[in-house]
C-alpha cells in the first residue's frame, strides 16, 4: 500500500495569506488585540506553535479557555478571509489528486500543520476536501515531527499493519522533509510554496519539483511501486 501525506498551504493551493489574516482576525474579536504580531514565521509550522508565539506576543494566557475561544473566532473568521483574499489551487493539483485517488494501491492522507477545522475549511473552500479520507493535524503538536509520527500511528490502525509501510511525504518547506525523515518516510518537496528550490534543495529531499505542472510524472513518480 503507498499512503501519500500531503501538506496544504504551499503545495496543494495558496490562500493568499487568509490562514494569518484569520487569525489576526481572530484574536482582534476575542482578545481585542490590535497590534499586529512581528517576527512569528508560519510556513511549515503547526498552528498550536504559531498561535502560541501569538499568544505570547499579545500577553494573552496560553489557557484552555483562551484557546477555546480563538479556535472558535478562528473558525468563524476563516471563511471571510478565504472569500475575499485571491488564493489559487497550485499548477497540476487537480488533476493530479483526481488522478491518484482513482488509483488503487494508492491511499491518499493530510499531513499539515493546519488545525483540523482549518484545513478542512480551506480545502472545502477550493474544493478539493473529497479526495482525503484521513490526515494528522497541527491541533495538539508544537513540532512537525509530532504531526508525522500522529499520521504513523493513524496509518498503522487503519490499514493491514503486516504490510511494510510505504509512506511518502509531499510539503514546500524544509519542515516537511525533516518531518517525513522523522518517520522514515520517502519526501517530495515542492518550490510554490515561500522556500525556493534551491533552499528545498539544501535540506535533500527524495525527489524536488519546481511544481506539479508535469503531471504525468508526477503521476508516475507517486504511483508507482517497486
Ligand atoms: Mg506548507
Amino acid at each position: 500500500m503507498r499512503i501519500l501525506l500531503f501538506d496544504i498551504d504551499g503545495t496543494l493551493l495558496n490562500t493568499g495569506g487568509a490562514g494569518q489574516m484569520a487569525m489576526e482576525a481572530a484574536l482582534q474579536s476575542s482578545f481585542g488585540v490590535t497590534e499586529k504580531a512581528s517576527g512569528i514565521p508560519y510556513a511549515g509550522r503547526t498552528d498550536f506553535g504559531i498561535t502560541r508565539d501569538l499568544f505570547q506576543f499579545h500577553g494573552i494566557e496560553d489557557s484552555a479557555e483562551s484557546w477555546r475561544g480563538f479556535l472558535a473566532a478562528y473558525c468563524e473568521q476563516l471563511p471571510k478571509a478565504l472569500a475575499k483574499r485571491d488564493g489559487l489551487i497550485l499548477p497540476g493539483v487537480v488533476e493530479l489528486l483526481h488522478r491518484l485517488s482513482k488509483t488503487t494501491g494508492v491511499e491518499l492522507g493530510l499531513l499539515t500543520g493546519n488545525l483540523k477545522a482549518g484545513a478542512t475549511l480551506k480545502l472545502a473552500h477550493y474544493d478539493l476536501d473529497h479526495h482525503f479520507d484521513f490526515g494528522a493535524f497541527g491541533d495538539n503538536h508544537e513540532h512537525r515531527d509530532d504531526v508525522a509520527r500522529e499520521a504513523l500511528d493513524i496509518i498503522r490502525r487503519h490499514f493491514d499493519p503486516h504490510q511494510p509501510d510505504d509512506v511518502w511525504v509531499i510539503g514546500d518547506t524544509p519542515a516537511d522533509v525533516q518531518c517525513a525523515r522523522a518517520i522514515n518516510a520517502k519526501v517530495v518537496g515542492v518550490a510554490t510554496g515561500t522556500y525556493t528550490f534551491a533552499e528545498l534543495d539544501s535540506c535533500r529531499p527524495d525527489y524536488l519539483f519546481d511544481d506539479f505542472g508535469n503531471v504525468q510524472k508526477l503521476f508516475e513518480l507517486l504511483s508507482s511501486h517497486d
